[in-house]
């Protein structure tokens, strides 16, 4: 499904993914045509597929970032405050910051986006592909975005509560330090791994494999848990010694 999405241009992109019934939100539409992937992906931007970025890290496929601001569109409103794990290239911390401020420049509004990430090439990286448009330097001079260098299994306590967590890494368990930073009512979208009886990780075939989990904390505090769909992520893990 994903090359079929593939485009000339960031238009053309987005509008394929809308076509194709992947992106269905209007607002997920315009926060997504408003950040130029050529700006986050050195080669091959408007492929729908991953590509890496260096470190051992990708930039996830248009139709992953669009599937993620889908489930989570409800938690990101004007003001929302939003934790983006595992932000490597940026873009999506931008696509996040288009719908949680708004207007984009605005000084009066809340809406803020943590990008955090364990590699601080990539944090810079990060900075460096948000300042080649206007409005990306504007979103980190106003720091509605900010990009953090941490290790985001502990989340960002500073921050919290978050009414959207994105992890863009396939996590060992839904950490509970991150459900703990989500607000109630919030919501976490997040690619667990899950292993087989053996404690092996175990193929898609065996009932293992690596799931999208969406994690919602009800008003009241209770936590309700949905394996959503089945997918492949690089993993959260430690940060490499230098
Ligand atoms: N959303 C990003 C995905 C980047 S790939 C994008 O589309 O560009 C996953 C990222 O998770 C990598 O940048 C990697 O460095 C980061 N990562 C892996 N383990 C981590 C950890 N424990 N804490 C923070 N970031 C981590």
């Amino acid at each position: 499904m994903a090359w079929r999405c593939s485009g000339a241009t960031n238009n053309e992109l987005v509008e394929n993914l809308v076509r194709k019934g992947l992106i269905k939100n209007e607002r997920v539409k315009r926060a997504m045509m408003a950040v130029d992937r050529g700006h986050y992906a050195p080669s091959r931007p408007y492929s729908d597929s991953p590509q890496a970025i260096g470190y051992g890290a990708t930039i996830s496929a248009p139709h992953m970032h669009g599937h993620a601001c889908e489930y989570l569109i409800n938690y990101l409103k004007p003001g929302s405050r939003v934790l983006d794990i595992g932000s490597g290239s940026g873009y999506l911390t931008h696509v996040i910051a288009n719908l949680v401020v708004d207007p984009p420049s605005s000084e009066g509004s809340k809406g803020q986006v943590i990008g955090v990430d364990h590699i601080p090439e990539l944090v810079d990286l990060a900075h460096n592909n948000m300042r080649k448009s206007e409005e990306g330097r504007s979103l980190l001079d106003s720091e509605r975005v900010k990009f953090i260098t941490t290790d985001g299994r502990r989340g960002w306590s500073e921050g919290a509560p978050y009414d959207a967590i994105h992890v863009g890494a396939a996590a060992q368990e839904l950490h509970p330090l991150l459900v703990e930073q989500l607000r109630a009512p919030g919501r976490m979208f997040i690619p667990v791994n899950v292993e087989d009886e053996q404690g092996t990780l175990a193929s898609a075939a065996f009932g293992g494999g690596q799931y999208i989990w969406v994690v919602d904390k009800k008003e009241d505090g209770s936590i309700h848990k949905e394996k959503v769909f089945q997918v492949s992520y690089v993993p959260l893990t430690d940060a490499p010694k230098h």
